[in-house]
C-alpha cells in the first residue's frame, strides 16, 4: 500500500476500562504497596507494562474456539487440533502440553539432567535458569560480546557465541546432556537470534551428538526479524521461517502465554521417541494425562488458533513496529535504552538516564516508580534489585540498571504508545527530582517480587 501509517490490524469487539486515578491517590497506594509495583492492585494500573506473559487479548477465534473445546480427560479433540498446529509449525514428531513454560522445562530437565551436567544457552530465562539449578546442574550463559553493550546497534545481539559452544563441547562433552538457546533472547533486551547462528550451533550439536533445544517462547517475534534483516528471507513468510528455525532443533519447550497468544498453557517437543516416553510418565506426575498436561480443552482449542495467528505478517508488523515507534520517541526526546528496540518490549537504561542514583539505591526502580505516580504506568525493574543479591550474602551492582516496558499482545493502541511517552518525557525534564530508594525488607529468595522500599 502506498501509505505509511501501520494501523492495528484489528478493530475492537470487547473492551475493558481501565482505571484513572489521581496522582494523590497512586502516591498512597504506592507506599501501602510498600513502593513495590508487584504489590499494587491491578486496577490501580491505567497501561499496565509488567509482562507480556498471558497479558494479552485473544481473537473472536480463539474464544469461539474455546466453545468447542473437548473436555475429555483422554484423546480429547481439542488435542489434536492443538498438536497438529504445533506439528505444523515445529516439525517435531512427539508433543506434550504442559500449564505453562516452567513446567515443560521442569519435566525436560528432570528427565535429562543430573548433579555436575552443564546446560549452555545464550541466555537462560529467570525460570531456565532456577529448574537447570535445581537439579543442581549449571545454567551457563554465552550470549555473543555485543549483547553486552546496550547502545551497540546489530541485527542480531541475540546470538550465542558459537566459538564458546565449540569449546565447551570440545571439553567438557560427558557433562552436556543438551543444548538450549532461546528466541528471541528475553533476559537479553528481546534481542532475535539469526537462521545462520541457528543452524550453528545445530551443526555443533550433531557434530558432538548432543540434543539442540529451543526455548521457542517467541518464535514468531524471531522470524520476523530474520525476515526484516537476515539476507535471502526477505520473500519467504514468517511460517516458513519459523519451520526452518525449527528444523535444525531436536526439540522446544514453549510458554503459549507469549507467541501461543494465549492467557496461559505451554508445550515441550522433540523428535526422540525414548526421550518423549519418558517426559510423558513425567508429566503425568506432576501435569496430568498427556492429551492435557494440566489445561482445559478450551485452552488447547485457544493455543491452537494463536499459533495460527501468530504468525500472521501483518500481526507481526504491528507487533514489532509499535515497539519501535516508542524507541524513536525515547530517541527525540534523548531518554536512553537497550538498541535497537526488541520484539516484546523496550528496556531503558535508568543508570544512563539519572545518574545522580548510585546503585545501591537502585535508579531502575527508582524510575519504575516514578513512571507509576506521574503516569499510572506499571513497569518492571531489571536491575540490582532483581540481580544485586550474590549467593555468598553480599550486594552487587547488576550489570545494567533496565527498566522494561513489555508490551501485551494486542492489547494497546497508537494513542496508549503516545501517552507514555509523553509521561516519559515529563519524567526527563524532572529527572533531577527523582530520589532513589532504600530497601527496608530483604527476602532471600526472587526479592523482586515482595522487596519493600522507604524513599530517599
Ligand atoms: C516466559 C518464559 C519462560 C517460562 O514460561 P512460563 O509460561 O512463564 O512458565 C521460559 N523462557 C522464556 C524465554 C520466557 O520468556
Amino acid at each position: 500500500m502506498q501509505f505509511n501509517t501501520i494501523i492495528e490490524p484489528f478493530r475492537i469487539k470487547a473492551v475493558e476500562p481501565i482505571r484513572f486515578t489521581t496522582r494523590e491517590y497512586r502516591e498512597t497506594a504506592l507506599a501501602q504497596a510498600g513502593y513495590n509495583p508487584f504489590l499494587l492492585r491491578a486496577e490501580d494500573i491505567l497501561i499496565d507494562l509488567l509482562t507480556d506473559s498471558g497479558t494479552g487479548a485473544m481473537s473472536s477465534r480463539q474464544w469461539a474456539g474455546m466453545m468447542m473445546g473437548d473436555e475429555s480427560y483422554a484423546g480429547a479433540r481439542s488435542f489434536y487440533r492443538f498438536e497438529a498446529a504445533v506439528k505444523k509449525i515445529t516439525g517435531l514428531a512427539y508433543v506434550l502440553p504442559t500449564h505453562q513454560g516452567r513446567a515443560a522445562e521442569r519435566i525436560l530437565f528432570g528427565t535429562m539432567l543430573k548433579p555436575g551436567d552443564i546446560v549452555p544457552n545464550n541466555t537462560h530465562f529467570d525460570t531456565t535458569r532456577a529448574n537447570i539449578e535445581d537439579r543442581g546442574a549449571t545454567a551457563l550463559d554465552i550470549p555473543v560480546a555485543i549483547a553486552r553493550s546496550p547502545q551497540f546497534i546489530a541485527p542480531f545481539k541475540g546470538d550465542m557465541d558459537l566459538a564458546a559452544l565449540e569449546t565447551l563441547l570440545t571439553e567438557k562433552r560427558e557433562q552436556i546432556p543438551l543444548v538450549m538457546l532461546t528466541v528471541t533472547n528475553n533476559s537479553g533486551g528481546g534481542q532475535p537470534v539469526s537462521m545462520a547462528n541457528i543452524r550453528g550451533a545445530s551443526e555443533l550439536c550433531r557434530a558432538h551428538d548432543v540434543p539442540f533445544f529451543l526455548d521457542a517462547c517467541r518464535f514468531a517475534e524471531n522470524a520476523w526479524f530474520i525476515k526484516l534483516r537476515e539476507e535471502g528471507y526477505a520473500d519467504k513468510t514468517p511460517l516458513a521461517i519459523a519451520q526452518e528455525m525449527f528444523s535444525y532443533a531436536d526439540g522446544c519447550t514453549m510458554s503459549a502465554k507469549k507467541d501461543g497468544m494465549a492467557n496461559i498453557g505451554g508445550f515441550l517437543a522433540m523428535n526422540d521417541g525414548a526421550l518423549a516416553e519418558e517426559c510423558r510418565n513425567r508429566e503425568i506426575l506432576g501435569e496430568g494425562f498427556p492429551t492435557y498436561g494440566g489445561l482445559a480443552g478450551y485452552d488447547l482449542e485457544a493455543i491452537a488458533a494463536g499459533l495460527e495467528e501468530v504468525v500472521d505478517e501483518d500481526y507481526l508488523h504491528y507487533r514489532i513496529r509499535s515497539v519501535e515507534y516508542l524507541g524513536e520517541r525515547m530517541d527525540a526526546i534523548g531518554v536512553p535504552y537497550i538498541k535497537p528496540t526488541g520484539g516484546h518490549a523496550l528496556y531503558l537504561d535508568a543508570a544512563g538516564m539519572l545518574p545522580h542514583i548510585p546503585w545501591y539505591e537502585y535508579p531502575a526502580w527508582a524510575l519504575a516508580l516514578a513512571l507509576y505516580v506521574e503516569g499510572g504506568v506499571r513497569a518492571v525493574e531489571i536491575g540490582s534489585v532483581m540481580f544485586g543479591h550474590q549467593p555468598d550474602g553480599t550486594e552487587k551492582p547488576a550489570a545494567m540498571e533496565l527498566v522494561r516496558l513489555a508490551f501485551p499482545r494486542r492489547v494497546y493502541t497508537q494513542s496508549h504508545v503516545d501517552y507514555l511517552a509523553e509521561v516519559l518525557e515529563y519524567l526527563n525534564g524532572m529527572k533531577e527530582e527523582i530520589r532513589g530508594v532504600e530497601m527496608v525488607y530483604d527476602p532471600k529468595v526472587l526479592r523482586h517480587f515482595t522487596a519493600r522500599f522507604a524513599m530517599r
